[in-house]
């Protein structure tokens, strides 16, 4: 018998079929008599319509009353999973996170847990129940319900499974697992075994939507071991634990595009202490994230500063840089969107060296311009053109060797899984 924590995505419930379909697979587990803790996000596109709603309410409504209401979402789907495996004959208690013992700071909207004492949890477990717990959701020391940021049930998965020492932690998800590139957008692509917590951590951060990167990094810091898989069919995922040697042998792991950048370049930037610092704390200042920054040699006493945003954030950004360029004495700035963050990812780099090499040729064949370019000890990322991107993938995907050895990826075909799954040995 083993304890076992299973998230179910949006996805996975997005619908009353596909909650029983959720409810039947967490009944297998259960009847081949393991504990499953099972922890559900709210209903596909449930969050953001509560969302939608609050702001036809009021355009800004507090921190506080935004997370009652998004909590709801996750509440909603307890109660039904709970009702469905109640349904099919199997003893269930759905929990909100504060009575799961989900203890947080009391910054809503983006808390962060401090604390579990999931004695109920326990309880219930030890009466033979499974225990379906809502994700994203925790309490404040002072009482009151607060939200873990977007995508946080898998942070509430990741926690409890550390919390309550579950033997096996699995992320249910609508893919299969990591890819080395999106399989929707590139051929070829291999569902990849085995990933360190630092590789899942840079792709999550690079936009493969397959996870929270705060979840990453809290399972990284309490060494939780878990499996991304699918919902909708019963094949093996991708383990994602601590690195280990065999893991360095391949060089290069995975792919991945971020469409929907832009980049800013102020040009003609006095080369003195406290310019950059100035320029950057007014971006700061105004909550935008600043992704990749390259300055230039100066020349002249001058010298140019380039960096990359969120698409979505130029309009907020420029309102920022008109008063600083002729606060700093720059010369100009200008600024373009349509842009793509293409990079390639792996622990072996930080062994294997040619890597830069190999992706720049593949691009330069592939007649993909590289316009920026910025690297970490297991990353290499460029800035290329958003209509040249995914064929600029194809290529370095290619000179990688990632191209599918096995089966190619085959998107889901729909809800499979009567027999009973094994119990990965994690
Ligand atoms: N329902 C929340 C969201 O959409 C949390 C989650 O799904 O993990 O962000
Ligand atoms: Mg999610």
């Amino acid at each position: 018998m083993a304890l076992i924590v299973q998230k179910y995505g949006g996805t996975s419930v997005g619908d009353p079929d596909r909650i029983c379909n959720v409810a039947r697979r967490v009944s297998r587990w259960h009847k081949e008599g393991h504990q499953v803790v099972v922890v559900v996000s709210a209903m596909s596109g449930e969050t953001d319509r509560l969302i939608a709603l609050a702001r036809k309410v009021n355009p800004e409504p507090t921190e506080r009353e935004m997370d009652m209401l998004l909590a709801t979402g996750e509440q909603t789907t307890i109660a039904l999973t709970a009702m469905a495996l109640n349904g099919m004959g199997v003893p269930a208690v759905s929990l909100t996170g504060a009575q799961a013992g989900i203890q947080t700071d009391g910054i809503h909207t983006k808390a962060k847990i401090a604390n579990i004492t999931p004695k109920r949890v326990h309880e219930f477990l030890d009466a033979g129940n499974v225990v379906i717990v809502a994700g994203f959701q925790g309490e404040s020391t002072t009482g009151n319900i607060t939200t873990l940021g977007r995508g946080g049930s898998d942070l509430t998965a990741i926690a409890l499974a550390a919390v309550l020492k579950a033997s096996v932690c699995q992320i249910y998800t609508d893919v299969d697992g990591v890819y080395t590139a999106d399989p929707r957008k590139v051929r070829n692509t291999t569902k990849i075994a085995e990933l360190s917590y630092d590789e899942m951590l840079e792709l999550a951060s690079l936009g493969a939507k397959v996870m929270q990167a705060r979840s990453v990094e809290f399972a990284k810091k309490f060494g939780v071991v878990f499996e991304v898989r699918s919902s909708f069919n019963d094949n093996e995922g991708t383990i994602i634990r601590e690195e280990n040697k065999s893991m360095e042998h391949v060089v290069v792991r995975g792919v991945s595009v971020q469409p929907d950048q832009a980049k800013v370049t102020i040009a003609g930037v006095p080369d003195k202490p406290g310019v950059a610092a100035r320029i950057f704390s007014s971006l700061a200042e105004a909550s935008l994230n600043i992704d990749m920054i390259v300055q230039n040699v100066s020349l002249a006493g001058t010298t140019d500063i380039t960096f990359t945003i969120n698409k979505d954030d130029l309009a907020r950004a420029r309102k920022v840089i008109d008063p600083v360029v002729a606060e700093v004495g720059a010369r100009e700035y200008t600024a373009k969107d349509g842009i793509s963050k293409l990079s390639v990812v792996g622990i072996g780099m930080r062994s294997h060296g040619g890597v830069a090499a190999t992706m720049f040729r593949a691009l330069s064949e592939a007649g993909v311009n590289v316009q920026m370019i910025s690297t970490s000890e297991i990353k290499i990322s460029v800035v290329v053109d958003q209509e040249t991107a995914i064929q600029g993938a194809q290529a370095v995907h290619d000179a990688f060797g990632l191209e599918s050895k096995g089966k190619p990826f085959t998107p889901n075909a729909g809800i499979a899984g009567a027999t009973a799954p094994a119990l990965a040995a994690t």
